[in-house]
C-alpha cells in the first residue's frame, strides 16, 4: 500500500464502524504493511493521528505521531482495537482538525483524562492513562473507529476554514 492520501468525507468508510482485528491471528504482514501506510500517510500530510478508515481500511486501528509526545512513555505508536476504559468526569475544550475534513478546524470539548487499552503490532496488550492533548487525540482517533468524526461534536459557531498558503499546492 502507498496511499498518501486520505479520504475525505464525506466518503466511504469513514462513517462506518470499523470491524475489529485479531491482533494474534491475522496476517501480521498485511497488519504492518497496513500500519507502515498509515504513519507515511500521517506524516506526509503532518497529522497527530490516523485511523485506518481515513486511508479506506474499515479496521480497528489508529496511528499517533509519539515523536509529539517526548515526555510521555508511549510503548506502540500503533493501536489495534483500542478501547477507553475511563474517561475523567472534568472536560476540556480544544481546538481540533481532521485529515478526512481539510482546512477546517473547530472546538470540541473532551474528557480532559483517559485510560485506554490497545494490542501493539505483535498483539500485545497494553494500558495508558493519558491527560490533556494526548487524550483528545485518543478521543478524536477512538471516534473514527465508530465513524464519529470531530465536526459532529464540534461546538458548530466555532468550525472555520482556514488553508495555509502551502496547502494549496496539495
Ligand atoms: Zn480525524
Amino acid at each position: 500500500m502507498t496511499t498518501l492520501q486520505t479520504i475525505q468525507e464525506p466518503n466511504y468508510p469513514l462513517r462506518d464502524r470499523s470491524l475489529s482485528v485479531k491482533p494474534k491471528n491475522d496476517n501480521f504482514l498485511y497488519l504492518k504493511d497496513l500500519c507502515d501506510t498509515m504513519r507515511d500517510t500521517m506524516r506526509f500530510l503532518d497529522g497527530i493521528g490516523i485511523a485506518a478508515p481515513q486511508i479506506g481500511e474499515s479496521k480497528r486501528i489508529f496511528l499517533i505521531e509519539t515523536s509529539l509526545f517526548p515526555d510521555i512513555a508511549i510503548p506502540s505508536d500503533i493501536f489495534i482495537n483500542p478501547k477507553i476504559l475511563k474517561r475523567s468526569f472534568k472536560q476540556t475544550s480544544g481546538e481540533e482538525g481532521c485529515l478526512s475534513v481539510k482546512g477546517m478546524y473547530g472546538t470540541v470539548k473532551r474528557a480532559k483524562t483517559v485510560t485506554l487499552e490497545a494490542y501493539d503490532i505483535n498483539g500485545e496488550k497494553f494500558k495508558l492513562k493519558a491527560s490533556d492533548l494526548l487524550a483528545r487525540v485518543f478521543q478524536h482517533e477512538t471516534d473514527h473507529l465508530e465513524g464519529i468524526l470531530y465536526i459532529d461534536k464540534a461546538l458548530p459557531s466555532s468550525l472555520h476554514i482556514y488553508i495555509k498558503s502551502e496547502e494549496y499546492d496539495k
